[in-house]
């Protein structure tokens, strides 16, 4: 008799990363995701010739996990110029490459306030966060990232103007609450590699995944409703059979299919807006561009076609513009408060812009419980595995890497 399979629920980036991994063992396996395609909230949109991800977020060359699983060459990624562009007072500093130059790249950003020791510890940072293998910076004593960055020293006008808006936009965390482990360990991703788009979008990414498992093993429009260590039930009440069953989802779904098990996630949200823009740029550099005021409501913008202009049509360029949190206002008040915003800042006519569209992205980040960013075990009970961002930390690095070590310990647990 044919052995049951294993069953993976959730096709997003840790589902698939678990199932690459089973299938190289020889185990069969059945992922069931809820969704009409793979990638979870990684995903890509296409409307008007223009790619829309559903929240602008980034890759980044790299992330160890990406670098063993991906075949990174055919995902054509266009690259960021590094740095960013710090909207500060009424004037744009540029910000080299601190993650690399941590000297020459502060000089500008840090005139209006001087600090040369800012830019010491900016070094100093670098160093630690370099020091050691990755995996390392995870067993390092862990506070938030300002705590960390106020004990390093660093002044008030370097946390507000460079800190927050460039490490709590990735962590979509502006009171910069997450661990000092998030903090080293971005640092040193920034450090090592490039921050990129794949020409095909961020999609892009689970869908070559996908794409190298076995199409008859993914049954989507498929959500479970309960998981127990011998299978699962449908929410169409259909139970099927498992060896095993690996839990990959979300983790606010892992708790309700596990609450024994698995701690309620809490989460952190964002907004995108998309916008057509017809003929020339703003900007003409593929440069992330930072609110160092900290005044709302946007806290990073870019020209996503600037970086790979397969983003936009021929003659257009498209613009995005992220929000922190889910504002209470409608979408359409927002949307205003985008355009005279960056109307100001780009000293553009953004009434001339198209608003594309508008994601509200729900727990985009899992706010990691309890507070420690370490892997944590994939091996429940008998039978029973979790794996994602929310085992680990929020990234694409971490649901992969998280997703390979479930697929390993299904691949011992059922020999
Ligand atoms: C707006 C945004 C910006 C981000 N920015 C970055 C960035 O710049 N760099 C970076 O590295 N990371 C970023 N991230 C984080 C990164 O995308 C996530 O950490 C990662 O994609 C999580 O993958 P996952 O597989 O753990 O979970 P998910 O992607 O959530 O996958 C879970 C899957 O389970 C499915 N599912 C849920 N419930 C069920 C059910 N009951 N039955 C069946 N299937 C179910 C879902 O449909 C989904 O496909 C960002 C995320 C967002 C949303």
């Amino acid at each position: 008799m044919r052995p049951h399979p294993v069953i993976i629920v959730g096709a997003g980036l840790s589902g698939l990363a678990c199932a690459i991994e089973l299938q190289a063992n020889g185990i069969p396996f059945l992922i069931l995701e809820a969704s009409d395609s793979p990638g979870g909230r990684v995903k890509t949109d296409t409307l008007d010739g223009f790619q829309l991800d559903r929240g602008f977020q980034v890759y980044l060359t790299a992330y160890p996990e990406g670098q063993r699983l991906l075949d990174q060459k055919a995902l054509q990624f266009g690259r960021f110029s590094p740095g960013a562009m710090v909207r500060l007072d009424a004037k744009f500093h540029r910000v080299m490459d601190p993650w690399r130059e941590p000297f020459a790249a502060l000089s500008q950003i840090l005139s209006p306030v001087g600090s040369m020791t800012d830019k010491l510890l900016v070094a100093r940072l670098r160093a630690a966060s370099l020091a050691g293998r990755p995996e390392d910076l995870f067993r390092k004593q862990e506070t938030s990232s300002l705590k960390a960055l106020e004990r390093y020293g660093f002044s008030r006008n370097m946390i507000d103007r460079f800190f927050r808006p460039f490490f709590g936009g990735i962590m979509l965390d502006a009171k910069l609450d997450v661990s000092s482990r998030m903090l080293e360990y971005v640092f040193r991703m920034m450090a090592s590699g490039d921050t990129v788009l794949p020409a095909k979008g961020m999609g892009a990414i689970p869908t070559q995944l996908a794409s190298r498992i076995d199409q008859s093993a993914i049954r989507y429009n498929t959500s479970v409703a309960a998981v127990s260590s011998n299978g699962v039930t449908l929410n169409d009440g259909v139970h099927l059979d498992a060896t095993a069953v690996v839990v990959a989802t979300d983790g606010t779904t892992a708790h309700h299919l596990l609450p024994n098990q698995i701690k309620p996630v809490g989460g952190r949200h964002s907004m995108t807006l998309y916008f057509a823009i017809n003929g020339k740029p703003p900007v003409n550099d593929p440069i992330i561009i930072l609110n160092g005021n900290l005044d709302l409501p946007i806290q990073n913008a870019c020209l996503p076609s600037l970086v790979c202009p397969s983003y936009a049509p021929a003659g257009q360029h498209l613009l995005s513009a992220t929000v922190l949190g889910d504002p209470a206002e409608p979408d359409v008040a927002i949307e205003a408060q985008v355009r005279t915003q960056l109307g100001s800042w780009l000293d553009a006519d953004t009434s001339q812009w198209r608003h594309l569209r508008t994601y509200r992205v729900h727990n985009a980040h899992p706010v990691t419980q309890p507070a420690t960013v370490a892997e944590q075990p994939v091996h429940l009970d008998n039978g029973v595995f979790v794996c994602g961002d929310h085992r680990f930390m929020p990234s694409i690095q971490a649901a992969l890497v998280n997703g390979r070590h479930a697929g390993m310990a299904v691949a011992a647990h059922v020999g």
